[in-house]
This record gives structure tokens, C-alpha cells and sequence, in this order.
């Protein structure tokens, strides 16, 4: 199962956090459209929402009303192909022994399998295939007989991939970003509390102040009466392995990631894309509205390298903003109908000029031929394709739904046949040491398994890129 979705969890002086968790959802949108859950403690007991379908279906004035309590984690989960299940939506809930836990989890554990077996053998039983209910019960299991501390440690020891969660053990809400941080993460300050959510627009949204993202391997421990929080360094990793895709397309480009905000990334991929595969032509048009940052990037590096013989930014597509995305639409015949839904072609600034066309990636290729062709029948002389991120050609481990081999494009033959099954005049892809050094990131702090095939994490028949040996575990202070 994969899993590419959004967190949060609040906790407030005295108003009830449902709102904020609400609206904070809202702006994480973007990171899941399959289901939205959120989970409130009131200090004597919890209190869940959770609803298949966008946080605007999943909830009405009343689900938010009986959400009581001013501490709450809340989540929205992608769409994966397969398993449209409830069982899955989130936040997690566990009652046991020593209280209640609510967990939400974004990205996806290497070795979840196995753990599952494990506590199984100990007699835990599961509801669902999901790699969050095995970290909600290891962390239960470890909290008969430890602080919450060091619970949290003794989990982050045992289980391995990448998880970006929120949690609330009863009225506490902790954030916990994994080892290598491969998921964002970011906590943020209210008027009247704290916050954490995957993006830090969900922060802006709330009228809140980015502080900074969370560590690799940290927890922060939110005061459940909303009046600070303590951090705790809990497994320290050399390198990072921050996933470049949340830069590329997943984040909103609001967004600040790892202290850098999205936009600016995305139009320096742009300048760079120009720089390495720059061609002429007549306009430069983004494929809205993924690769648009891209395109006026692009464009501005055009016209400072070559004045006016670079192309004219143009809009030359429109999309029409009542259709979801088109990923997740399962058969590949409701793609093909999608893209047309989605995008028409505006055609005096089509119509007999050649056309450098920009998207953020090609994944199964579906988006790239559809659009050459509508421009093409639109009446462009020629579509030139660059590409804002390197060939995919490996699958995610990590949280995206990026498809298996057989299904990318660019995962059996080279670029030329890419070029020629998508119908384009030229097609250029970003290399992989030009999004490492726009992102400020040497490769081996980043995540690159899709364009490289090979992986930060061990994962069973796949290679790595580095030694992929236990963490080192920092010292947990005695009390703080
Ligand atoms: P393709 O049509 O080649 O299969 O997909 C490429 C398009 O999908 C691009 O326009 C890109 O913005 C978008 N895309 C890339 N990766 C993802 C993903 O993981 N999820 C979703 N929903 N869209 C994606
Ligand atoms: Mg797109």
C-alpha cells in the first residue's frame, strides 16, 4: 500500500481544535482526496471523525461541533489504486491499557510486513493491512512499560522507511518526523497554540507563524493546555533523505519544505531546464497548473541568456478547475478522457507556432501525449517537451503513487522512445545533478529511488545508494 497524504495535530490554550484541524485540512487538500479524519481529546476522552471523500464531503457543522476538545490530530489520505476502504481512512485509533492513541501517518514503512508478524505472535490483532496500525501498536505495546519518550524511541528503532505522524497519546499531540526525513513536516505557532502539519501553508491558513520544520529523527511534544512544546533528538542519521518530489509536484508552492519555498524551486528547476535543454521556438506554455512555475522560470532564464529571441511566455491551455486530478482515475481509458476534460487548448496562441511545452514530470506518459496531440490538432507546428524532473523510472516506496515498472514510460527504453510514443518534436528531461544543486542538496540527502532505482532505504529487491545500516540512537534525557 501506498500512502502520499497530510497531518496535523493541534493543541490550543481553551478553543477546540477541531476547527483549525478542519480548515488546516482544507489547505492540505492537495496531499489526499480519498478520506479526511480528524480525532479531538477533550482530557477524559477522544472523540473521531473519519469520512471517505474530500474534507468539504467528509464533514458538516455537526461532526465538527461534537469533535470536543482543544487537542486533535487530524489526516487526509491519497487515493491508491486498489483499496478504496475505510479500514484505511485516518487518523488510526487504539484504546489499551495505559490510554488511547490517535495516529496520522504520511509515507510508508520498509518493513512493516515483518513487524506485523511479529506482534502478531504476541498476540496483537489487526484490523487492516495499513503499515500505521503497526506502528500504533508497537507504540501502544511499548507504553505498558516505558514513558511516552521513550516509547516514541523504542518504535522509531524497530520500524524502518519513511513516516512524517502526529499523534495523540489521550491529550497529547506529538510530531515525528522519521530518521532521514523523507516527509515534510513543519510546526508552527498559533495566537492561542501549536501546531504541526506536513505543509506550512496549512500554518498560514491558520494565521499562524512557521517556526521550522521538524528534525529528521525528532519529536516534538506538544503542552496540552497550548502553551509551548519540548523537542526531543531521538536518532541522529548522517544523511538525509529528503524526497525531491514534494519540491517537483507533491507540495502546494506556498509551501516552505526544508526552508525553501516551493515556488522558488520550482522556477529555478525552470531556469535550469533552460540552461541544460533550453531550444527555440515561438512561445514557452505551462501545463497547467503543475508545470507553470517551470514555464515562467524557464522563460525568464530564455530572455536572459538570449533577449528577445527567447520564446514569449504564453498560456496556452486552460483547464477547467472542476475536475479532480486525473491520477486517480483507475483505467487508462478514463485518463485519456480525463486529460481532455481537464485541458483545452487556447488556440490563437497555438496556432501555427512552435511550442515549447513545460510539465513538472511524465510518470505512464498519459498527460504528454494527450497534450501534444491537442496542440498539434489545435494547429502547433511543432510541440517541444521539456521536463521540469528527471526520467522516472523506478517505482516509490516511499508514499507516492507512482505506478510499477511496467506502467512508466521512461522505465524500459531511452528518451528517444519516449520522445516518439508521446508524438514530440524534441523532449528534454532535467538530469538529476540539476535537481539536486537548484534543490541545495548534495544526492546523497535526497531520495532519488524514482529517477535512479536506487533507494536510501533496503528494500527487497532493489538496489541502494548507501549503507543502509541501523541509525545511531541518541541518549534520551533522563527528564525534562
Ligand atoms: P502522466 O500523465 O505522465 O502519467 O502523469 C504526469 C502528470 O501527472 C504530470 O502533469 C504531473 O503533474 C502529474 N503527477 C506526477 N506525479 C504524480 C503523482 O504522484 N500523483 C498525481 N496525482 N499526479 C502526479
Ligand atoms: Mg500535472
Amino acid at each position: 500500500m501506498r500512502e502520499k497524504c497530510g497531518v496535523i495535530g493541534v493543541a490550543l490554550e481553551e478553543r477546540e481544535a477541531a476547527h483549525p484541524c478542519y480548515y488546516g485540512l482544507y489547505a492540505l487538500q492537495h496531499r489526499g482526496q480519498e478520506s479526511a479524519g480528524i480525532v479531538t481529546h477533550d482530557g477524559f476522552q477522544q472523540h473521531d471523525h473519519v469520512e471517505m471523500g474530500l474534507v468539504g464531503e467528509a464533514f458538516d457543522e455537526r461532526d465538527i461541533e461534537e469533535l470536543q476538545g482543544s487537542t486533535g490530530v487530524g489526516h487526509v489520505r491519497y487515493p491508491t489504486a486498489g483499496s478504496v476502504d475505510k479500514a484505511c481512512a485516518q487518523p488510526f485509533t487504539v484504546s489499551f491499557r495505559s490510554g488511547s492513541l490517535a495516529l496520522s501517518h504520511n509515507g510508508n514503512l520498509v518493513n512493516a510486513d515483518q513487524i506485523r508478524d511479529e506482534l502478531a505472535a504476541e498476540g496483537h490483532a489487526f484490523t487492516s493491512d495499513g503499515d500505521t496500525e503497526v506502528i500504533a501498536h508497537d507504540l501502544a505495546r511499548n507504553l505498558l512499560d516505558e514513558d511516552l519518550v521513550r516509547a516514541v524511541k523504542r518504535t522509531m528503532e524497530r520500524v524502518h522507511g519513511s513516516y512524517a505522524l502526529t499523534v495523540m497519546h489521550d491529550e497529547t499531540v506529538l510530531g515525528v518526523r522519521d530518521p532521514q526525513g523523507n516527509r515534510p513536516l513543519c510546526i508552527g505557532k498559533l495566537d492561542d497554540g501549536y501546531v504541526l502539519a506536513s505543509e506550512s501553508a496549512a500554518i498560514d491558513t491558520l494565521g499562524g507563524e512557521l517556526l521550522r520544520d521538524v528534525r529528521p529523527g525528532e519529536l516534538v511534544l506538544l503542552e496540552p493546555d497550548g502553551s509551548g512544546f519540548d523537542s526531543y533528538q531521538l536518532i541522529e542519521q548522517e544523511n538525509t533523505a529528503h524526497c525531491f518530489f514534494e519540491h517537483v509536484y507533491f507540495a502546494r508552492p506556498d509551501s516552505v519544505i526544508d526552508d525553501s519555498l516551493v515556488y522558488d524551486t520550482r522556477r529555478g528547476l525552470g531556469a535550469r531546464l533552460w540552461e541544460e535543454s533550453g531550444t527555440e521556438s515561438d512561445v514557452v506554455m505551462p501545463v497547467p497548473d503543475s508545470g507553470r512555475a517551470f514555464a515562467s522560470g524557464y522563460a525568464d532564464a530564455a530572455t536572459e541568456a538570449i533577449g528577445d529571441d527567447a520564446p514569449e511566455f504564453a498560456e496556452g491551455l486552460m483547464k477547467n478547475r472542476y475536475v479532480g486530478r486525473t491520477f486517480i482515475m483507475p483505467s487508462q481509458d478514463q485518463r485519456e478522457q480525463a486529460v481532455r476534460l481537464k485541458l483545452n487548448p487556447i488556440r490563437s496562441t497555438v496556432e501555427g507556432k512552435s511550442v515549447t511545452l513545460i510539465d513538472d514530470s511524465i510518470v505512464r506518459g498519459t498527460t504528454s501525449t494527450q497534450l501534444v496531440s491537442l496542440l498539434k490538432d489545435a494547429g502547433a507546428e511543432a510541440v517541444h517537451l521539456r521536463i521540469g524532473a528527471p526520467e522516472i523510472i523506478a517505482p516509490c516506496y516511499m508514499g507516492i503513487d507512482m505506478a510499477s515498472r511496467d506502467e512508466l514510460i521512461a522505465a524500459g527504453g531511452d528518451s528517444e522512445d519516449v520522445r516518439e510514443a508521446i508524438d514530440a518534436d524534441s523532449l528534454a528531461y532535467l538530469s538529476v545533478d540539476g535537481v539536486a544543486e537548484v534543490l541545495g542538496e548534495s544526492r546523497a540527502d535526497l531520495c532519488l529511488g524514482c529517477v535512479t532505482g536506487e533507494y536510501p532505504y533496503d528494500i527487497e529487491g532493489e538496489e541502494s545508494d548507501r549503507d543502509v545500516s541501523r541509525p545511531d540512537v541518541a541518549d534520551v534525557p533522563a527528564d525534562d
